[in-house]
């Protein structure tokens, strides 16, 4: 019987492989085997891709989002066992440290993001899952598996990141500066809340046009009077609430240009570089500023949810590869503009 299996591995900046890789075994008592069904790749790990994340260790094996069947568990996990479909959460944690105590699950002392990232990932026929406990979720069989794989990371993302740390309120008027996954996770998510007003902006039309189908009132390219733009919809003084959904500068000064005094800006792109903070601007402002890192605290309400169709999430996947295509599906995603990718479905 063979001990290995076939991954997609980090080998430093611009490289990745398929590759032969040892299959995981249960290291710890909490930790659960995990046999991957579907996975997906994110813009975060194309940003790893791109060597966004100078920490990144080579020989990682990508991937923190799919769902799968549970292989074994160890002693000590004790909400699953063999044969269970499970979601996987980008997200490990132990439930027990300072952070996981104040739900910043992102923070845990013992994962917070690490799989595809500190350790090796879900991009993977097999995954060591940490804290099984913690990390993975039952879903009920109204949840297909493809649309399953969008609450391991974009839904709570959008959600806790931009929506509840921006939040948006029943009535406001909010703009979503990037129309990506994230972006429209965000669109999607913030329509619990109600506001009268949903700007998209990004530059892309496709994205632009299914925002337009997934409940944004209006969109709009960025450009230099993105501000007056703006103002043309929700008047001069600005959006209450402007979420980040790219990561680099000039989203981030599109956000800037466009809250109003006692706004909030909730950035949830990943950033790889710093930004021009208009300090001499902003000071002024009252404005609230937001940051962080999925906790996926709402994965369970997020489940519900989903499970009760009250959310179309289904319209992001655009696409679905084989597992052994994975290097191909790479090429796509990272070309996403170009071929009206969302949200790739991988199946193993
Ligand atoms: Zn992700
Ligand atoms: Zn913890």
């Amino acid at each position: 019987m063979s001990k290995t299996m076939k991954a997609l591995t980090y080998n430093g900046e611009g490289k990745i492989a398929f590759e032969d890789k040892p299959i995981p075994t249960i290291e710890k008592a909490t930790d659960a085997i995990v046999k991957m069904v579907k996975t997906t790749i994110c813009g975060t790990d194309l940003g790893i891709f791109h060597g966004k994340n100078l920490y990144m260790r080579e020989g990682i094996i990508l991937g923190h989002e799919g769902i799968g069947i549970v292989e074994e568990v160890g002693a000590g996990v004790s909400n699953f066992k063999k044969g269970d479909k499970v979601l996987i959460s980008c997200i490990t944690s132990c439930g027990v440290c300072e952070y996981c105590k104040k739900q910043i699950y992102a923070h845990c002392k013992d994962g917070g993001w690490i799989l595809g990232h500190m350790i090796d990932g879900t991009q993977a026929e097999y995954v060591r899952i940490p804290h099984a406990d913690g990390g993975l979720y039952k879903y009920p069989d109204t949840i297909s598996d493809d649309i399953a794989v969008t609450l391991s990371d974009i839904l709570p993302t959008g959600h806790e990141i931009g929506v509840k740390y921006g939040n948006v309120q029943p009535g406001d008027d909010i703009a979503i500066v990037g129309a990506g996954p994230v972006g429209m996770s965000a669109l999607l998510t913030a329509q619990f809340y109600s506001p009268a007003t949903i700007i998209m902006i990004d530059l892309d039309e496709n994205r632009l046009a299914l925002a337009k189908e997934l409940g944004a009132t209006h969109t709009l390219k960025p450009g230099d009077n993105i501000r007056e733009e703006v103002a043309k919809i929700v008047g001069e003084d600005g959006v209450d609430v402007a979420i980040e959904a790219v990561g680099v500068p000039p989203t981030w000064g599109v956000c800037e240009k466009i809250v109003k005094p006692g706004g909030n800006i909730a950035n949830v792109g990943v950033h790889g570089q710093s930004v021009d903070f208009q300090i001499q601007d902003l000071w002024i402002k009252n404005l609230t500023i937001t940051t962080g890192l999925v906790n996926t605290d709402t994965t369970p309400l997020l489940i519900k949810s989903v499970a009760t169709n009250r959310l179309p999430v289904g319209k992001l996947i655009t696409h679905h590869f084989k597992f052994e295509d994975i290097l191909e599906a790479y090429d796509v995603f990272l070309n996403a503009n170009k071929n009206k990718a969302m949200k790739l479905i991988i199946d193993l």
